[in-house]
C-alpha cells in the first residue's frame, strides 16, 4: 500500500513537473518535454551571405549547428525529444515555424542565427541572445529588421497583417501573449550567452530584446541565438570551421542542459530521491498556479488574466509573477492548472508556498505526504 502510494507520488511529481520522461519501468509519462530547433532562413532565403569569402552562408551554418545541437541532445539527454523546422535546406515560412512548434507542443523553442554588419565587412563581433521585448537601441533594432525582412518575400503576406514591430498597439498584444515566458526566455539566453563566453571563449555582446516574429508568435519560453557576425573575417572563420561549431554547439547544449536543470526537469534516470528528515505535517503549505511573469507590475484583475479570478502576485528581482488561485489541496491545484490551460496559459505551472515563502513543488508534495 505504502509502496502504491509512493510510486503514485512518484508518478504524480514526474507529471507535475512536465518532466516527460519514460526510460524507467514504472513511470509511463507520455508528454515527453520537446525542444524545436529551429534553423534560420533556408532554401531560396541564404541569410547574410557575410563577407562572400566563402561559398557557405549564415542558412548553412545555422544549420550545422543545429543539427549537430539536436544530435547531442538525443544522445546524451534522450528524455528530451528534439524536433527541427527544416532538417535541410528548405525554406519553411515564419508563420510556418511557429504554427509548427505550437501544433507540435513545444516546450521550448531555439532559432539559430548569424549576425551581419550593413556592408560586407565590419568590426562588430561576438555573439547576442535575443529574446521578445522591444528595444531603442539602433543595432537590436537593425538584427530584428534583417531577421524579419525574409515575410516580404514570402508569397502568401496576408498571415503578417497583424505583426507591426513598429505599432505599439501590435508590439503590447505580442508582449502580453509572450509575458507567461519571458523569465524562462531570459533564463535561457543568459545560460547561453555565458556558456559562449565560458566554454567556446567568446565574446558575447549579451542578452538583449526585440521584436522577432518567430518569437512573437511560440507560444512557449523561446530564444532567438546570433552565433557571431559573418562580416568580420576572424568570426566568420570561426564559424566556417569545424572546430567553431563545435565550440558553439557544446556551449548552446550546456546552456540547454542547465535550463533543464533549472526547471528540475530530470535528465537522469534517478527520478525520485527519499527524503530521510520528516517535517512536521504542516497547515501552511499552498498551492498556486503561476501562470505570468512580467516586468512591468500588472492589476490583478481579471481582465488583465483572461478572466481568471483569484489571482496574487509577487516580485522577485525585476520580475512581477503573477499566480491563479490558493489551495492547500494539491489536487484542486491541478485542477486550476487544466483551466488556466485551457484559457491559454500553455505553460502554468503548479508553485508551492511555506509561511508565505516559495519552496520547491517536491519538498511542498513530500511534506503534505507525511
Ligand atoms: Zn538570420
Amino acid at each position: 500500500m505504502m509502496q502504491t502510494y509512493r510510486l503514485s507520488l512518484f508518478v504524480s511529481i514526474i507529471i507535475v513537473l512536465t518532466l516527460s520522461y519514460n526510460t524507467t519501468a514504472n513511470a509511463q509519462v507520455s508528454n515527453n518535454f520537446v525542444i524545436m530547433i529551429d534553423p534560420g532562413h533556408g532554401g531560396k532565403d541564404s541569410g547574410t551571405p557575410g563577407t562572400g569569402r566563402y561559398k557557405t552562408t549564415e542558412k548553412d551554418i545555422a544549420l550545422d549547428v543545429s543539427l549537430a545541437l539536436g544530435k547531442m541532445i538525443q544522445q546524451k539527454i534522450p528524455a528530451v525529444n528534439v524536433v527541427y523546422t527544416r532538417s535541410n535546406d528548405i525554406y519553411p515560412t515564419l508563420n510556418g515555424r511557429t504554427v509548427l512548434a505550437n501544433k507540435k507542443d513545444v516546450d521550448l523553442f531555439i532559432s539559430i542565427h548569424c549576425n551581419a554588419q550593413p556592408g560586407k565587412t565590419g568590426t562588430a563581433y561576438g555573439s547576442e541572445t535575443y529574446v521578445l521585448g522591444t528595444t531603442k537601441n539602433k543595432q537590436n533594432l537593425e538584427v530584428a529588421k534583417r531577421e524579419n525582412s525574409v515575410i516580404a518575400l514570402e508569397d502568401d503576406t496576408e498571415v503578417y497583417k497583424d505583426f507591426n514591430p513598429d505599432s505599439p498597439e501590435s508590439v503590447l498584444g505580442l508582449m502580453i501573449a509572450q509575458e507567461a515566458y519571458l523569465d524562462h526566455s531570459i533564463k535561457l539566453a543568459r545560460y547561453i550567452e555565458d556558456e559562449f563566453q565560458v566554454t567556446a571563449k567568446r565574446k558575447s555582446r549579451g542578452v538583449k530584446q526585440n521584436i522577432f516574429y518567430v518569437l512573437a508568435y511560440t507560444y512557449m519560453p523561446s530564444v532567438l541565438v546570433e552565433l557571431g557576425f559573418l562580416t568580420h573575417k576572424k568570426e566568420e572563420d570561426f564559424l566556417n570551421s569545424k572546430r567553431g561549431k563545435e565550440l558553439m554547439t557544446k556551449s548552446l547544449f550546456n546552456a540547454i542542459e542547465k535550463y533543464l536543470q533549472y526547471l528540475n526537469v530530470n535528465t537522469n534516470d534517478v527520478v525520485f530521491v527519499e527524503d530521510t528528515t520528516t517535517e512536521p505535517p504542516s497547515k501552511s503549505i499552498e498551492f498556486k498556479v503561476q501562470i505570468a511573469a512580467s516586468s512591468k507590475e500588472l492589476e490583478t484583475k481579471p481582465y488583465n488574466f483572461k478572466g481568471l479570478n483569484n489571482i496574487s502576485s509577487i516580485r522577485e528581482g525585476s520580475l512581477f509573477k503573477y499566480f491563479y488561485g490558493n489551495t492547500s489541496n494539491y489536487e484542486a491545484t491541478k485542477q486550476l492548472e487544466e483551466e488556466a490551460k485551457k484559457k491559454g496559459y500553455k505553460s502554468c505551472f503548479v508553485v508551492a508556498f511555506k509561511d508565505g515563502k516559495k519552496i520547491p513543488l517536491i519538498d511542498a508534495l513530500k511534506t503534505i505526504s507525511n
